[in-house]
């Protein structure tokens, strides 16, 4: 049996998915993708349940705010030149130029686009988009095949690794072993970049944000807390 549950703490609300199962204990939940869900075992009073998530409704708010905090900070762009785009934490001004082949290279501190049509900012923003998410898939590829072997050794499968440019997340990880890697990455400094492989990579160990993960995480990547809040600042 399933039943949904507002818990509300100070101002903020919050819609926990409660499960009614053969399970013997009372656990929730706060997922990535601000999900809460809770587990109570058949037959429980749903009152109790209330009082108790009630208690863990800090802890809650401190998940969800860490979630949140976590998203990229997305900017409007007009593709035009002189405008400035990011490339592994560094900006880069976009110069539009006139040319028979359709080409985009990064040269000193510009990217500097060719094409005939250079009124055509459709175009160009597709183009862009394109070099992001093929310089995207190659550096988080060679990242992760650089740690995948740590984790392999402490026990953990080799996970299915997916691209995708995402508008609220850097990365997950799956409880069947599926990591999603945001390509938008690529705009962030390399250290920030391997932080969330290495986050997503200890998931493949610990799911939740437990004591086992952090202490875990804290072993691969003892600096990763600066590493996070200079990713927080990350502007894509
Ligand atoms: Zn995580």
């Amino acid at each position: 049996m399933t039943m949904q549950m507002d818990l509300s703490f100070g101002a903020r609300k919050f819609p926990v998915d409660v499960t009614f199962s053969a399970c013997k204990r009372l656990s929730v939940t706060v997922h990535p993708d601000l999900r809460i869900t809770a587990k109570a075992p058949a037959g429980y009073e749903p009152e109790i349940l209330r009082q108790w998530l009630k208690k863990r409704s800090s802890w809650i708010a401190r998940q969800i705010d860490y979630f949140e905090r976590f998203q990229p900070l997305p900017t409007e762009r007009k593709f035009i030149s002189g405008e400035t785009h990011y490339y592994l934490g560094r900006q880069y001004r976009l110069r539009i130029r006139s040319g028979e082949i359709t080409r985009v290279r990064l040269i000193g501190r510009f990217f500097e686009m060719e094409l005939s049509d250079t009124g055509n900012r459709e175009k160009i923003r597709a183009i862009m988009l394109d070099w992001y998410t093929a310089h995207a898939k190659d550096l988080l590829s060679r990242r992760l095949a650089q740690y995948i072997p740590t984790f392999e050794r402490m026990g953990a499968a080799v996970p299915e690794v997916r691209f995708r440019r995402m508008k609220k997340r850097w990365g997950s990880c799956s409880s069947g072993g599926v990591i999603m890697l945001n390509t938008e990455l690529v705009k962030a400094p390399i250290h920030c970049i391997d932080y969330v492989i290495l986050h997503e990579l200890s998931h493949l160990l610990f799911l939740n944000h437990d004591r086992k993960f952090y202490r875990l995480l804290g072993r691969v990547l003892p600096d990763w807390e600066k590493r996070k809040e200079r990713l927080e600042k990350v502007i894509i």
